[in-house]
């Protein structure tokens, strides 16, 4: 990769470019750092998985948990996921680190079940790359069979990317996993293609709004009437709706009135060490 810098910096000139170059240098190098260091994470089981609560917007009951990974690393500290998941995806670990979050998430309900414990269903984020595999599926249910889990407390939260390359077979496997009582949501939404069309005919149960249209949606008028507008036609197509970080209770408040029917952000609660979940929802 310093290799690459240093062809760029000869074949765009080094004066002009040079800052760029080092910039670009140092983004290379962090990112080989984070590959290696996360190969050992996941040998050595330095990840975690952390359960951030979604709540009624209404009742503010906690109706559902997001499995989100956790690393703190030796070296680096503590690796964000928006960071280290991309990294992941373009070097194939996301393969096996995308397996043991579904291995890691089942066997956490096995624990809540034998301590009695009442646990919404859990949503696990699911990679383009993941859901690619033929045997994503198969691999799906053998863990959902190997822990006794219910299909019914399993969700999986899909970005539009999935849709970009063989939409068709994508289309195929969502239903697939539908029709084994799982819920889908489509993540992020508004960042991407954003195209409307493939809405009614996937069989996604829910659409979360991503935060940058709920971060200043008081102020922005814009991000204010695409949230009312991804709610309505939502809605007019049988679908849920989730906003993404929601702060303050001035955002809960235009949400509601909007209808939105479900939230997570700081204001509810952060994503919580699987301990200290029950205690906090
Ligand atoms: P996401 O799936 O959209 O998850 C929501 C992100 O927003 C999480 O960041 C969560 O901690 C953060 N968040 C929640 N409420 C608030 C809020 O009120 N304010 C702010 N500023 N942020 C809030 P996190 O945990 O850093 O994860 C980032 C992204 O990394 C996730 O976005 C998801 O795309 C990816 N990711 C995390 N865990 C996994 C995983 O197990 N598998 C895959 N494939 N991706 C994952
Ligand atoms: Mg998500
Ligand atoms: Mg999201
Ligand atoms: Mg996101």
């Amino acid at each position: 990769n310093a290799d690459m810098a240093m062809h760029k910096s000869k074949t765009l000139g080094r004066s002009t470019y040079h800052f760029y170059d080092s910039e670009m240098g140092n983004r290379l190098t962090r990112n080989v750092l984070i590959e290696s260091r996360l190969r050992l994470a996941m040998q050595s089981n330095q990840l975690e998985l952390y359960f951030q609560p979604k709540v009624d917007l209404l009742t503010l009951d906690c109706i559902g948990l997001e499995a989100l990974l956790r690393w703190e690393d030796e070296e680096l500290g503590q690796v964000s996921p928006a960071e280290f998941i991309p990294i992941a995806e373009n070097t194939g670990l996301i393969l096996p680190l995308g397996e043991w979050v579904i291995e890691q998430a089942c066997i956490h309900m096995v624990e809540w079940r034998e301590k009695g414990e009442l646990i919404p269903p859990i949503a696990i984020n699911c990679s383009a790359a993941q859901l690619r595999r033929d045997d994503f599926l198969e691999r799906l249910t053998s863990y959902i069979d190997k822990y006794g889990v219910d299909t019914q407390s399993i969700e999986l939260e899909v970005t539009e990317s999935i849709l970009i390359e063989d939409a068709e077979r994508c289309a195929e496997l969502l239903h697939e996993v539908s029709k084994l009582g799982m819920k889908i949501s489509l993540d992020d939404f508004g960042t991407g293609y954003s195209s409307l069309s493939y809405l009614k005919d996937l069989p996604f149960d829910c659409l979360k709004i991503d935060q940058v249209f709920i971060r200043d949606i008081l102020e922005n008028e814009k991000h204010a009437a695409l949230t009312l507008g991804i709610i309505q036609m939502s809605h007019s197509f049988g679908l849920k709706v989730v906003a993404e970080g929601i702060t303050n209770q001035a955002q809960l408040d235009l949400l509601r009135k909007y209808g939105c029917n479900f939230g997570q952000g700081y204001l509810f609660g952060k994503a919580y060490h699987s301990d200290h979940v029950v205690s906090n929802i």
